[in-house]
């Protein structure tokens, strides 16, 4: 079967339960629109608690009876590494699937959402065979740690890198022995839902990866509030990262936010320009500036202000927007008119703010299906102080701002003066410079003549309300486990020379 006609069977999604496909209690459904042409692909089941309730007693079944915590680590490797296998095995249908729920380019998803898809399960399966744990001698006893999973996990991930990012959780928890009870985005369930096919195809045993669809409010909120999850590993916005935190923090649940962004993105007039321009480009409307690492806020050193404005105007102008699954598209839709909106309303605000907006700015007119698509031409807006709410606040959309700045304090306080500390990317060839700004910017992460250049045993994860905790290689190990400390008595003097 052709690749296209697989991808229309995806259309009625259920939810995954105890190893079976079942929708929801009431039998409600949501519409999964395709942000292309704003049409109905599909529905996903409206859940509610009572089908959270059924997935946490399976997830608890099968951590506590069943076979799966008696499994060694190596075999749950194995298992990550044939999961990787499937998705690679059925890559073409995932990339399809992704791009017909978000909207992003064909080009992308092949090119990264699926491959990185693939790399999470096969760097836990590493990550986890080589862990190491520690051991701490005394003169009259030894401690060991020993490592065990924290129970069933709650796994709550948004739409713009939908497989991407609950890979990223599903590998970890699947890898220290948990069970999930995961919750994609109500606007991009779909490549979610092949994965909980695909875990069930390679011997995963049932009960111990649920997937549970439908609203924030509803499925969220449930899994965020049931008294057996123990631990809730949650990527979205700001906002709701902080009704989970205050859900969660009562009930002492391990708690992981990888929330919002405004990242800076500086160019000193010192840097490579070309390099810089690329980069920036990237920065700025990779996923239609759709990630929650793009640097919107585009500081540029005043001698050279001019003439980088004039160069990325000028590549902005020339990105090709269109059909999401032509091989030739670079810009793809936003993953909703409604979001959309949103985005333009910030648009609206920066003019009302005394922007002056360089290009972009506007929904393009597009042709037959696409007329109704959540389509907006990248954007770039000047003249804005650094203070007002459009620069302030996330957007989440292709939308950047340009700030020049004097100083290496000016650009520091620039950067550092808004409520978010993610990421930020530093162009200069002075290798000095490059680390005195680094140290001083207020973010999880800095990139230095480079943006999401990614090692995934770094530590991954944000300052301020940029969220709490950190995820990656043995950040996320032990964010999945609980250490406990073992101490044997030995007697006296066991450990010393010469006793
Ligand atoms: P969102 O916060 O609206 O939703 C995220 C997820 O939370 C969705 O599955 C949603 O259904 C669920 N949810 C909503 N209300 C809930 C509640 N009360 N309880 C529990 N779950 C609830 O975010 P979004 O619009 O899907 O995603 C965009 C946001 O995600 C942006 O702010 C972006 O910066 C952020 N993001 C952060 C990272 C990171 O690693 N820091 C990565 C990607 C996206």
């Amino acid at each position: 079967m052709e690749v296209e006609e697989q991808v229309l069977a995806w259309n009625t999604l259920q939810n995954f339960i105890n190893g079976q496909f079942v929708p929801a209690k009431d039998g409600e459904t949501l519409d999964n629109i395709y942000p292309a042409t704003s049409q109905v692909a599909g529905t996903i089941p409206r859940s509610k608690s009572q089908d959270v309730e059924v997935a946490v007693s399976s997830a608890k079944d099968a951590l506590h009876l069943g076979p799966w915590g008696k499994t060694s680590v190596n075999e749950r490797a194995d298992l990550l590494e044939a999961i990787a296998q499937e998705i690679e095995d059925n890559f073409e249908l995932f990339a399809y699937l992704e791009s017909r729920d978000t909207g992003k380019p064909l080009s992308l998803t092949r090119r990264v959402d699926i491959p990185r898809a693939i790399s999470n399960f096969r760097f836990f399966a590493g990550a986890v065979r080589h862990s190491r744990d520690d051991f701490h001698p005394m003169s009259d006893a030894f401690n060991y740690t020993l490592r065990r999973p924290v129970g069933v996990v709650g796994l709550i991930t948004p739409w713009n890198l939908p497989l991407y990012l609950l890979s990223w959780k599903v590998a970890p928890a699947l890898a220290m022995g948990n069970t999930i009870v995961a919750k994609p985005s109500e606007l991009t369930p779909s490549t979610a839902t092949l994965l909980a096919d695909v875990i069930s195809r390679v011997g995963v045993p049932q009960g111990v990866f649920q997937l549970v669809h439908g609203l924030g409010a509803e499925v969220g909120q449930a899994i965020v509030e049931h008294p057996d999850i123990s631990a809730i590993s949650f990527t979205g916005g700001t906002v709701t990262g902080k009704r989970v935190a205050a859900t969660a923090a009562p009930q002492f649940k391990k708690l992981s936010l990888e929330l919002g962004g405004k990242n800076p993105n500086i160019i000193f007039a010192d840097c490579d320009f070309e390099k810089a321009v690329e980069g920036t480009m990237r920065a700025s409307f990779t996923n239609q500036g759709q990630v929650c690492l793009c640097g919107s806020r585009v500081l540029v050193q005043r001698e050279i202000f001019d003439a980088f404005t004039e160069a990325i105007v000028e590549k902005t102008k020339a990105l090709v927007l269109g059909d999401p699954m032509d091989p030739q598209t670079e810009v793809g839709a936003l993953v909703s008119v409604d979001h959309l909106e949103k985005v333009k309303g910030y648009v609206e605000l920066a003019k009302e703010e005394g922007g002056d907006v360089l290009c972009g700015g506007e929904r393009p007119e597009m042709p037959g299906v696409f007329a109704d698509g959540a389509f907006l031409l990248p954007t770039i807006i000047s003249g804005l102080t650094p203070q007002c709410r459009t620069v302030q606040e996330e957007i989440f959309g292709p939308v950047i701002t340009l700030h020049p700045f004097d100083t290496v304090e000016e650009a520091l306080e620039i950067a550092n003066g808004v409520r978010y500390g993610l990421a930020a990317s530093v162009w200069t060839q002075d290798l000095q410079k490059a680390h005195r700004v680094s140290a001083a910017l207020e973010t999880g992460m800095v990139w230095v003549n480079t943006w999401l250049h990614r090692d995934l045993r770094v530590p991954f994860g944000g300052l301020k309300d940029s969220g709490v905790g950190r995820e990656g290689g043995a950040y996320s190990l032990s964010f999945f486990s609980e250490a406990r400390n073992i101490c044997i008595h030995m007697g006296e003097h066991w450990n010393n020379i010469g006793s």
